[in-house]
């Protein structure tokens, strides 16, 4: 019997080989000829290949998988039996033919320093490579960060370890930003856990593939705790207004704070780290406050108010939607689902699931498998999905897909519908979307979304809602659903940057006047007009097919170092974009978004503006948001 408590030490034969049974080579071979200091474990004919992105094994055939594991069991037993301590901080010589292996055909010498940032074997080389102390000792600079999710909290701690006067400004009691307001039942993140984590603080024990909502916050909380940021956080506190002072080019944020008390903070730069996904969105539908019964938005959720017996109304079927329903499904008496537009369900059977034995203990026992697993999860990622997501212009095929693997895509998930609801003719009727995949969040799915869907006591109405009465739903058709309690799953203000607060650059210029509901930044961070000011999770910076947002966080931040970097080193006040650059920037952007799905489709998503424009996403690959964000170039700003 395998035992899957020991160490390495002492793991017998036979636990060692079943839990490389269970390992994606692909991870496995690198991280042992990394921890070995021997290439020759990664062998040409054992190479996978990248573009198989279904295929965690990328495409090796079992012979090839029974030999890879092979070399991996004896690395693994000179490990053990040598006593060997594994090598750390690999260099970039040493990485190069390991990414070679890894990601056949890529221009490797290019990408070996995004390799060594992201694995962070030993060493954290996204720190700061400079200090305000270094580069001006006689210089203060404090700058205030907006906001203690994910992305503030990384930027607190990078700009702090540049030596900068950080002060975080928080309206929530906590931090975790998504993860502390979203406390909805089935909430969990869809993006690979071991992905979903900053490149400096990675786990190799996370206890899901996907894991809910209360360990995504512990893990914030732990960041948090661990690097000491609490202390540079004032909570309960919300920034009502950031003004510039065209003068002395500084920043005045007006904070408005736990007692109400109001009050003024001067800062050299403001780095609004707010999300996208912070502000609710209550539909516009007539009736809303005549509601009698308990109502509320996912992202609020009431969990005084009892579910179990009661008559529970839910508005949407989006991401947020389709997680809380089943668990819903299961305390109230009877649950009515409003769909407006169904979605793409992507399978995925371990969506639930918990880490099975076997690969926990490879992630813990096998020095840098868990790194290089994230490694290989990114690089699937990459541009594998992104294909499918690309518009032929000269596309003849069914009007619902936009290309020829965009309809490989979309026979696929059909195929998935008809095999989870086939024997349902009725929901099946309303499941298939009559749009491409891509043009809205994907939602995942382990089987879940039907079983409940099938249950005799839940009604999927796709009738036009028209009105809240005080005893429920009214529909087009005059029929009133009746309920006990209304819960929103609307989804969010994404299109609405940094409101509601106010924004007053140079010339007092307000920042949503000029966007006029069209957000836009230059590489999704700065902004004409508004020297120092800059964006997290800005416009055009979310990612819809191929990854996961803390990546990105983590190169806008490195950016926003390199500019004050810059400003340190010449003793300049601060930056700001050219008009020209940020024209052509977007210009870039929305060329690239117009050859996606979600560029081109009209269906209703929050991937779109008012105007229709698509101010949320990302429209290349995630290497290229790296390369543009690795250093700061002074010929397309204004320096003050
Ligand atoms: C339910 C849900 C699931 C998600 N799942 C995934 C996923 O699987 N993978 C993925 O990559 N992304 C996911 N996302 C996107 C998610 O928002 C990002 O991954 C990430 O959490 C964004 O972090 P952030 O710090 O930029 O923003 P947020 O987490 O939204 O944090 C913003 C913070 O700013 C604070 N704030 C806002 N305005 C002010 C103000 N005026 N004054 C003071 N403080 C302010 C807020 O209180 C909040 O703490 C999900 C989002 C939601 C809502």
């Amino acid at each position: 019997m395998p035992d899957f408590t020991a160490d390495l030490a002492s793991a017998d034969d036979e636990t060692i080989r079943e839990a490389l049974r269970h390992s994606e080579v692909p991870a496995l071979l690198p991280a042992l000829a990394a921890a070995l200091r021997d290439p020759s474990l990664v062998p040409e004919h054992l190479q996978p290949n990248p573009a198989d992105i279904l295929d965690p094994n990328g495409g090796l055939d079992p012979v090839a998988l029974a030999e890879a594991r092979q070399l991996g069991f004896a690395a693994l037993c000179r490990l053990r039996d040598e006593g060997l301590e594994a090598a750390v901080a690999p260099t970039a010589d040493e990485l190069r033919p390991l990414l070679g292996y890894v990601a056949a055909g890529a221009p490797v010498d290019h990408y070996v320093e995004l390799l060594r940032e992201e694995l962070a074997l030993g060493e954290d080389l996204r720190a700061p490579s400079w200090s305000l102390a270094d580069l001006a000792p006689d210089r203060t600079f404090r700058v205030a960060v907006i906001g203690a999710g994910m992305s503030g909290l990384l930027a607190a701690h990078r700009l702090r370890q540049a030596g900068l006067d950080v002060v975080v400004v928080e309206k929530n009691d906590d931090v975790g930003g998504t993860w502390f307001e979203n406390t909805y039942p089935g909430c969990r993140v869809d993006v690979a856990n071991l992905f979903y984590s900053y490149s400096f603080a990675q786990r190799a024990d996370w206890p899901d593939h996907f894991s809910p909502q209360g360990v995504l916050l512990d893990y914030f909380r732990g960041i948090a705790d661990d690097l000491g940021l609490r202390a540079l956080i004032r909570f309960g506190t919300e920034v009502t207004a950031v003004e510039l002072e065209d003068t002395t080019m500084a920043w005045t944020l007006q904070l408005s704070g736990p007692d109400g008390r109001e009050e003024a903070l001067v800062v050299d730069a403001v780095v609004s780290a707010v999300g996208q996904l912070n502000r609710p969105n209550l539909p516009d539908i007539p009736g809303l406050e005549r509601f009698t019964g308990p109502a509320f938005h996912s992202a609020r959720w009431d969990h005084d108010v009892e579910l179990a017996g009661k008559r529970v109304a839910v508005i949407g079927t989006g991401a947020s939607a389709a997680q809380f329903i089943p668990p819903v499904a299961e305390q109230a008496a009877e649950l009515t689902i409003f769909q407006r537009t169904p979605a793409w369900f992507l399978p995925t059977p371990d969506y639930h699931d918990a880490v099975s034995e076997p690969v926990a203990w490879l992630m813990r026992e096998v020095p840098g498998y868990a790194n290089w697993f994230r490694f290989w999860v990114f690089w699937r990622n990459v541009e594998g999905f992104l294909g499918a997501a690309t518009v032929d212009p000269d596309w003849a095929g069914d009007p619902a897909s936009v290309g020829e693997l965009n309809e490989l895509v979309r026979v696929m998930l059909v195929d998935y519908l008809e095999t989870e609801l086939g024997d349902a003719p009725d929901l099946m009727a309303t499941a298939v979307p009559d749009y491409p995949p891509f043009a809205k969040r994907f939602i995942r799915d382990n089987g879940i979304w039907a079983r409940t869907l099938k249950r005799d006591d839940v009604h999927l109405v796709t009738d036009r809602i028209e009105a809240i009465e005080p005893d429920g739903v009214r529909t087009a058709d005059g029929t009133v659903h009746e309920a006990d309690v209304i819960i929103y799953g609307t989804g969010f203000k994404a299109s609405d940057f940094l409101t509601p607060m106010k924004v007053v650059g140079r010339g007092g210029v307000d920042l949503h006047e000029r966007w006029g509901g069209d957000a836009r930044a230059h590489v999704g961070i700065t902004l004409p007009g508004f020297p120092n000011l800059f964006l997290l999770y800005g416009p055009n910076t979310n990612i819809v097919a191929n990854g996961s947002i803390t990546y990105f966080s983590e190169c806008e931040v490195h950016y926003i170092g390199e500019v004050l970097r810059y400003l340190v080193a010449t003793g300049a006040r601060s930056a700001e974009p050219t008009t020209e650059a940020h024209d052509a920037w977007n210009a870039r952007i929305d060329a690239g978004n117009a050859e996606r799905a979600w560029g081109v489709s009209t269906v209703n998503s929050w991937y779109r503006n008012a105007t229709g424009r698509t101010a949320q996403n990302w429209p290349f690959s995630l290497l290229e948001y790296w390369e543009v964000t690795r250093s700061f170039d002074p010929a397309d700003h204004l320096i003050h």
